[in-house]
């Protein structure tokens, strides 16, 4: 913790996202005083591409993005919900597998549709962070085993947190508080290990 401190009172970092509940989840996870910056406070207001077929692919791009365009050393992450039984759909389509105006009700009800009769609703959430300090990229992959519920229930989180319920509980992400989910999410392991990685 203490070189983490040291390491935070010298570096400013972007997330490059805007979507606000996950800089919340990352900065509960993080030091107060590693200084996390947005993409909106860094005024970059550009759609980064996605182009990749690979969840680390995207994760990098993004990153890449961000450090080649405004010299900010950086992060992204990139994460999937990958379903056993249909092939590891919806993967690196999960934001807009039900249509580009990626509704997340949409989307459940689109799994939910293909799951129905199925027996293995086996899945996983797999999140990449993709770090660049001083050109140098580092990637970072936490992942979180559970299954596919046959109907939603929750209100907590977002995404398709009413119907996943994580490897050993009862209750989907969503009928968790989002300190319960960080300890055991995909984003919680990979961030985690960007933690390590950082005090190091
Ligand atoms: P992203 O790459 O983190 O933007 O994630 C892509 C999509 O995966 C999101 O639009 C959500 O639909 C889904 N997703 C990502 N993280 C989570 C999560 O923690 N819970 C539920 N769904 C998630």
């Amino acid at each position: 913790m203490k070189n983490l401190i040291i390491i935070s009172n010298i570096m400013k970092l972007v997330f490059a996202t805007n979507n606000k509940n996950k800089i919340k989840e990352i900065k509960a996870l993080l030091p107060d005083s590693l200084n996390i910056l947005s993409l909106d406070d860094i005024k970059c207001n550009e759609d980064i591409p996605e182009t990749s077929n690979t969840i680390a692919g995207n994760a990098l791009q993004k990153a890449k993005y961000v450090f080649d365009n405004f010299g900010h050393n950086c992060f992204a992450d990139d994460t999937g919900l990958e379903i056993e039984s249909l092939n590891g759909e919806p993967g690196i389509y999960s934001a807009r597998y039900a249509g580009e105006h990626k509704s997340a009700e949409a989307n459940m009800e689109k799994v939910l549709d293909k799951l129905e009769n199925i027996e293995n609703r086996n899945a996983q959430f797999k999140t990449v962070i993709a770090l660049i300090i001083d050109g140098k990229e580092t990637l970072l992959e936490g992942v979180a085993k559970g299954e596919i519920t046959t109907k939603k229930s929750g209100l907590e989180g977002f995404g398709y947190d009413p119907i996943f319920k994580p490897e050993g509980y009862n209750i989907t992400f969503s009928e968790m508080s989002m300190e319960e989910k960080n300890k055991i999410s995909h984003r919680g392991k990979a961030v985690k290990k960007l933690v390590t990685f950082l005090s190091q």
